[in-house]
């Protein structure tokens, strides 16, 4: 059966039709991040409205804490969200149709688990994007609650700051804006593309971090694979500076890096195949 998923992230939100691990048509917009939860929920009936008899379930992936159907932000400068905000009572309200609801990264952690570059081995996945999430699948679950919020760990950053504050893409656009660079991240990759210094150095400070993280990931989880998405995850060159960094490690002790098979379609996969199985 077609389930409607949708990815709601800081920068933008994605709606799909999906079945059996496959997007059959998707939809992306801006999220208007000062509008706020009710007015997101209202204007993606509104554009999904022209597929509404074509599903009967939906799953919706968020940025944040989600649990007993209630939404929280974690990180409010990522997407501020009013602390337990009732999102699956107002989805349902909204759509009208049965709605789960799961965190955007562990939700794309169980795509590529299942349907992407996990192929059904245990894995920890990283999305590096607006902010940092992740999703541990473990003996074949997807751990559920605060777990793979690896962005938000604090041990790895001098000042004990969430280790997203120093690496993520809005990290990376303000040190832009430091050097005299008016530069969302998109920007700063395409300038360290072309050789510009001052950008390469910033992408490669986050890389470094990245691959610190994954290192010690290894050692508390030890996945089968660490599997990186998010639109800086998976832009060109990010992943080979992240190998890069983690240098030479003993083979055993090393992580197998890998980028996000479903790219920026995980979640949407995953929180439908999710929503398909909840009771
Ligand atoms: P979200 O955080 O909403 O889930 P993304 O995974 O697309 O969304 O991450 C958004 C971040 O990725 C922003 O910081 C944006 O500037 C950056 N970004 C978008 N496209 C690219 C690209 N092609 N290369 C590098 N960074 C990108």
């Amino acid at each position: 059966p077609t389930v409607l998923g949708i990815d709601i992230g800081g920068t933008k939100t994605m709606a799909a039709l999906v079945s059996g691990g496959t997007v059959i048509e998707d939809m992306i917009v801006p999220t208007a991040r000062e509008a706020g939860p009710d007015a997101w929920l209202a204007s993606l009936a509104q554009s999904t409205s022209a597929w509404s008899g074509r599903f009967r379930r939906i799953g919706i992936a968020v940025t944040g804490l989600v649990e007993d159907g209630r939404w929280s932000a974690l990180n409010p400068a990522t997407l501020g969200i009013p602390d337990g905000y009732p999102l699956v009572e107002r989805a349902s309200a909204v759509f009208g149709k049965p709605v789960c609801a799961f965190n955007d990264a562990q939700a794309a952690a169980w795509g590529e688990y299942k349907f992407g570059a996990g192929q059904g081995r245990d894995i920890v996945f990283l999305t590096i994007s607006t902010g940092i999430g992740g999703g541990i699948v473990c003996n074949g679950r997807l751990l559920s609650g605060l777990a793979g919020h690896f962005g938000l760990i604090r041990g790895l950053s001098e000042d004990r700051a969430p280790l997203e504050d120093s690496t993520s893409g809005r990290w990376i656009a303000s040190q832009a804006l430091k050097a005299g660079f008016k530069a969302d991240a998109a920007d700063v990759f395409g300038r360290a593309l072309k050789g510009e210094a001052w950008a390469g150095a910033i992408v490669s400070q986050s890389a470094s971090r990245v691959a610190t993280l994954c290192r010690d990931i290894q050692m508390m989880l030890d996945p089968k694979s660490i599997v990186i998405g998010g639109s800086i995850g998976l832009a060109e060159g990010y992943l080979d500076r992240v190998r890069a960094h983690l240098g030479e490690v003993p083979p055993r002790l090393s992580s197998d890096l890998v980028a996000a098979k479903l790219a920026g379609h995980a979640g949407v996969i995953g929180v439908a195949d999710l929503a398909e199985w909840a009771k």
